[in-house]
């Protein structure tokens, strides 16, 4: 069900973003070489908690925590534990935050110490194919607007798009409709209207797109073992603009990529 937003609900979901925002960026002052990706979790759950709201992946569908840590060729869904982080590896964080009755969810894959510059390209493309997607997203276009300005986008690099995994419409519920692949056709599918709230999320892999489930029943990965990267946004659909609700600017403060 798609369910259009109020100015009044907008903002609150604004107010999530905030929150998720500042989350993601006590998580990126942590992201080195030998940090447990459980750690990572502990402090964006206790960050989250502190300010009076809750992680939303943390129990949906039974998922066991507050983010889901996706590192090298784990696509989405990983989640933390033991492992500790390795100079030259990447980490997609995906962070959830519910808020006065409404979610808001972002995502960010970060290098760690010296990655090789193929693996740097693929986080580059992924991110700027996010805001490819964003441009597109405007009112009175359609989903397959954005997600085929994404496919071409990231295709043209020789990379490839997960097809089984898609953006989702978000407020009271973390996944409402409509579904926002990151491919399609231009001018097909659900037309972009006012009051829309929307996550966009292009996973992109540097080799094959085609992913299995790994068997402890949520980690995505690339079936060739090859790294893929995930950048995502909660964004608004007005008439006379779209706005991005999250925000990566306090990862970026402490972290350039
Ligand atoms: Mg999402
Ligand atoms: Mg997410």
């Amino acid at each position: 069900m798609i369910f259009y937003k109020t100015e009044d609900e907008v903002e609150i979901i604004r107010q999530s973003a905030e929150i998720l925002g500042r989350a993601h960026g006590e998580i990126a002052k942590l992201v080195a070489p030998g940090i447990t990706t459980k750690k990572l979790d502990d402090v964006a759950e206790a960050f989250i908690l502190d300010h009076k709201a809750r992680p939303s992946f943390k129990g949906f569908n039974g998922f066991p925590s507050s983010l889901c840590i996706s590192v090298n060729e784990n696509v989405v869904h990983g989640f933390p534990g033991k492992y500790e982080l390795k100079d030259g590896d990447i980490v997609s964080i995906d962070c959830g935050v519910f808020w006065n009755g409404f979610h808001s969810d972002s995502a960010y894959t970060y290098p760690v110490g010296n990655v090789n510059k193929e693996v740097l390209k693929l986080l580059e493309v992924t991110k700027q194919s996010l805001y490819v997607g964003i441009e597109q997203a405007v009112y009175g276009k359609r989903i397959g607007d954005v997600g085929q300005a994404i496919q071409d986008y990231v295709e043209g690099f020789g990379y490839s798009v997960v097809r089984e995994l898609v953006g989702h419409g978000l407020g009271r519920d973390l996944h409402e409709g409509p579904e926002v692949p990151n491919y399609g056709k231009r001018g097909k599918g659900t037309k972009l209207n006012e009051g829309l709230v929307i996550a966009i999320e292009p996973m992109v892999n540097l080799g094959t797109k085609n992913i299995v489930q790994e068997n402890d029943g949520w980690t995505i990965r690339t079936t060739d073992r090859e790294p893929s990267a995930h950048f995502e946004h909660t964004i608004v659909i007005w008439k006379d603009k779209t706005e991005i609700l999250t925000t990566h600017k306090y990862i970026e403060e402490v972290f350039k990529i």
